[in-house]
């Protein structure tokens, strides 16, 4: 499972962190009351203090202080009930004020763990190492005129949480994991909406390898802003082979920032340590320290939902699931909703593997959630008490949930209209038996001399004879007593 990269002259590992830039959801900005609706038009959300006019001051927004307390409690990580804003000095045309204000020395939120669910059904565990807020910048665009770039500032001011990592994860596909984790909690509780597309999630990747067996770290570089999952893990790979060459060669890693083209498949390099910014970091001054207190904690975390890693305890517990199957379940809410509301009552292996298996792939293929799907949770679940009531067998179900894809249509119903009830009358599926024997008096001697592989299509012609109804136990049972009894 590890993920290794075979050099000349040793064996590396990767060492990978996330810093995540996760957007707020909130109806308006940090320190603004201007709206923080993505796709408006240009500055069309940019209050005086988002433009940063002389005299400005911000106002914190208390909701987006909740906000961040509310994801520090499902990291399950350290809340500080005082932090301060800082003021992050750089100049760039889309930030106004000359200055981001963040947080530095004292962030919102200190150490947490997220748990991640690997594709084997195996999970591990990653450090955080501090949640913080902090303002978003505007957006420059460098394509819209010959010459000019053009400024949008309605994101200016924006919320963010920036939540970092520690160096914890060894391979391309934990980082993978660690992201959807982190988007899962984040949906589970309203914080962030995790739209990777719109830019409401950015990963920034910190890269290091060293010869397996060390433990040190090596010199990293920071890939910036990589906007979907895929693109992170493919960064990862490229870059921590570009850094094994580099040291394999004789060189040195030089401490840098760098951007991924997906186009390539390559990093490259977009400014080096000896140009990096000095922030200048200081308290902002017109912030006091942002102080609450255990009872506003207390009330935040009373007021979660209950979390993906507890509600796949829950179902492995309640309804016997593997833990892969588990983790699928609850990586969406609604998701997780609609299974319960299946399983509610039922056998609930048999109701997880119809959700995955059957619903899942079918809404996957029809471009749609469960929130719009066609088949639900109550007729899904009629549709399981049909097979265990042997009242269709598995082969009919599969086209009774066809049609209920189509249709939208109660599985009673189709299965009255349709004459799908399973044959159990055992004299019709003695006459059905005897009639394909008849038939077929070669293959059936061939069956009595011993080739009990061709019962096997025995069973198919007399399933077919029968429309596919024939209850598969008993035909079974009649073949096996007329060919071989
Ligand atoms: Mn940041």
């Amino acid at each position: 499972m590890t993920y290794l990269i075979k050099g000349e002259t040793a064996t590396w590992e990767v060492v990978v962190g996330l810093e995540v830039h996760a957007q707020v959801v909130s109806q308006s900005k940090l320190f603004s009351g201007s709206s923080t609706r993505f796709g408006a038009p240009a500055n069309s959300q940019v209050s005086l203090v988002d433009a940063a006019m002389p005299g400005m001051l911000p106002v914190i927004n208390g909701l987006c202080v909740e906000q961040a307390v509310r994801t520090g409690l499902g990291l399950r990580a350290k809340i500080n009930k005082r932090s301060i804003f800082a003021r992050k000095n750089y100049f760039y045309a889309d930030l106004p004020q000359g200055y981001q204000i963040s947080q530095y020395e004292q962030p919102i939120v200190g150490e947490g763990k997220v748990v991640l669910d690997m594709p084997d059904g195996s999970s591990r565990e990653v450090g955080i190492e501090r949640l913080h807020l902090e303002q978003d910048a505007g957006k420059s665009m460098h394509d819209q005129h010959p010459s000019k770039s053009l400024i949008d500032l309605n994101r200016s001011g924006v919320a963010l949480m920036e939540i970092v990592s520690k160096p914890d994860m060894r391979e391309p596909e934990e980082a993978g994991a660690y992201l959807r984790k982190l988007r899962s909690i984040m949906r589970y509780l309203g914080t962030c909406d995790g739209n990777m597309e719109e830019g409401s999630m950015r990963a920034d990747v910190n890269v290091s390898v060293r010869p397996i067996g060390t433990t040190d770290l090596r010199t990293r570089c920071e890939i910036k802003n990589v906007n979907s999952v895929r693109f992170v893990m493919q960064a990862i790979e490229a870059e921590a082979h570009r850094q094994v060459e580099v040291w394999e060669s004789g060189g040195e890693v030089r401490q840098e920032t760098r951007l991924f083209d997906p186009a390539k498949g390559e990093t490259r390099s977009m400014r080096s340590k000896e140009h990096a910014h000095d922030y200048r970091y200081f308290p902002d001054p017109d912030l006091l320290p942002l102080e609450f207190d255990d009872a506003f904690v207390e009330k935040v975390r009373r007021s979660l939902p209950e979390l993906p890693d507890d509600k796949k305890n829950r179902f492995i517990a309640d309804f016997g699931l593997t833990p892969y199957d588990a983790s699928v379940l609850v990586v969406d809410r609604e998701n997780a909703a609609f299974f319960e509301k299946v399983a509610e009552g039922r056998d609930g292996k048999t109701a997880a593997n119809w959700v995955i298996n059957n619903l899942f792939g079918a809404l996957a293929k029809a471009g749609k959630g469960v929130a719009d799907s066609p088949v639900s949770a109550e007729n899904l679940g009629k549709l399981l008490d049909l097979l265990k009531d042997e009242v269709i067998n598995g082969r009919i179900a599969k086209d009774v949930f066809e049609i209920m894809m189509e249709t939208g249509e109660d599985p009673d119903a189709i299965v009255e209209d349709k004459g799908l009830r399973q044959v159990t009358d055992t004299s019709a599926i003695e006459a059905a038996v005897d009639a394909v024997i008849a038939a077929n008096p070669e293959k059936a001697d061939d069956v009595r001399g011993g080739k009990e592989k061709l019962l096997g299509w025995f069973v198919g012609q007399v399933m077919k004879a029968t429309q596919g109804k024939a209850n598969p136990a008993m035909l079974n049972d009649i073949l096996r007593a007329k060919l071989l009894g």
